[in-house]
């Protein structure tokens, strides 16, 4: 049994790893925005700048298998281990047009993380395209799709460093001025300020530890300081309490302002907002429109707003206020 189950064991846990090593490639990309791997074309062409169009279409993707991760120390178990992922994303097609924010939301598993890194390549579709500014970002010089670019995840990552350092990925060539304004639209620059050594604080371990809130305001800070004219939002907060939540609210409508932005949204609040919503399961759109017609249809979105938007809302309005009856 044991000679049995000895190599089932192992594989499964190299399966972890791969994915662990993945899920820590995404982390570096958002920070560095480079992702080993990701190669760019001898004949790529510059997105336009400040080009705030965003379009899928017909876009399909399922994750490569072990087999396709080229993670040479696997190679062994790899050779045992060549079944498909199922399709994650199914024919996912949408425009999101400059200045507009089109809210993505869906059941947990529908592929909305999915779809978010297809835009920064992250992952590259399966079969469709991604387009920014009309240029398919497969055939995008990897600089301009950085700049036009920016994203925010739930837990975001600041390096052992100073937070000049931290912020100075985002523009090498940012002023103190610059650092300090980012600080202010982010909602953080009072914090900053309050610490001895300021701008040459080191975070982490060793230096001064952020709260998760904190972190991601200094991480939208380095966002501002970029100024990506599409942003790329996955806005979870449920680990915040709620002052901090209030705070990095205030931090992401600065941040949002005069942007194309497309957001994985947990908050009802960003969701009544939303120029367009899009509701995904199981990698499809099956509807789309605003908030009150959807609730209206009485479909996927009139249950997710029953069950997920009205609790955790944190200013919420309350539900029976808000029901069409
Ligand atoms: P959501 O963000 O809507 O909760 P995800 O995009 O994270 O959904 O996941 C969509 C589907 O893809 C899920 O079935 C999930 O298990 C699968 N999935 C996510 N990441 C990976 C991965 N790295 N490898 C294989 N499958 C994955
Ligand atoms: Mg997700």
């Amino acid at each position: 049994l044991t000679r049995l189950y000895g190599p089932l064991t192992a594989l499964s846990n190299v399966r972890v790893d791969v994915m662990s090593a993945l899920v820590s490639f995404d982390r570096v990309f958002e920070v560095l925005d480079l992702k080993p791997g990701i190669e760019e074309k001898p004949d790529a062409v510059a997105i336009p700048p400040g080009s705030g169009r965003l379009e899928f279409r017909d876009v399909h993707f399922r994750y490569p298998s072990a087999d396709e991760v080229s993670l040479a120390t696997l190679e062994d178990v790899v050779a045992l281990d060549r079944t498909e992922n199922a399709p994650v994303l199914r024919g996912v097609d949408f425009v999101v047009e400059p200045g507009q924010m089109v809210a993505l939301v869906g059941p947990s598993g529908a592929g909305k993380s999915t779809t978010s890194m297809l835009v920064s390549r992250v992952y590259d579709v399966t079969e469709g395209a991604v387009r920014v500014g009309g240029v398919d970002v497969r055939d995008a010089t990897l600089e301009s799709l950085r700049d036009t670019i920016g994203v925010v995840t739930q837990d975001s990552h600041l390096f052992h460093e100073t937070i000049a350092e931290n912020l100075r990925y985002a523009r090498p060539e940012a002023t103190e001025e610059d650092m300090w304004e980012a600080l202010r639209g982010a909602q953080v620059a009072e914090l900053v300020r309050s610490l001895p050594e300021g701008l040459d604080t080191v975070v982490g371990e060793r230096g001064y530890r952020f709260s998760g809130g904190e972190k991601q305001r200094i991480a939208i800070a380095r966002l501002l300081l970029k100024h990506p004219s599409i942003v790329i939002l996955d806005e979870a907060t449920a680990h915040l309490d709620s002052e901090s939540e209030a705070a990095v609210q205030r931090a992401l409508t600065v941040a949002l302002e005069g942007r194309t932005a497309l957001v994985i949204a947990h908050r009802l609040s960003t969701v009544r907002d939303a120029d367009q919503i899009l509701v995904l399961d199981d990698g499809r759109i099956v509807e789309r429109g605003k908030h009150s017609e959807l609730v209206a249809a009485g479909g996927l979105y009139a249950e997710l707003y029953r069950t997920q938007f009205a609790v955790g809302d944190s200013p919420a309005l309350p539900y029976a206020e808000e029901t069409e009856q």
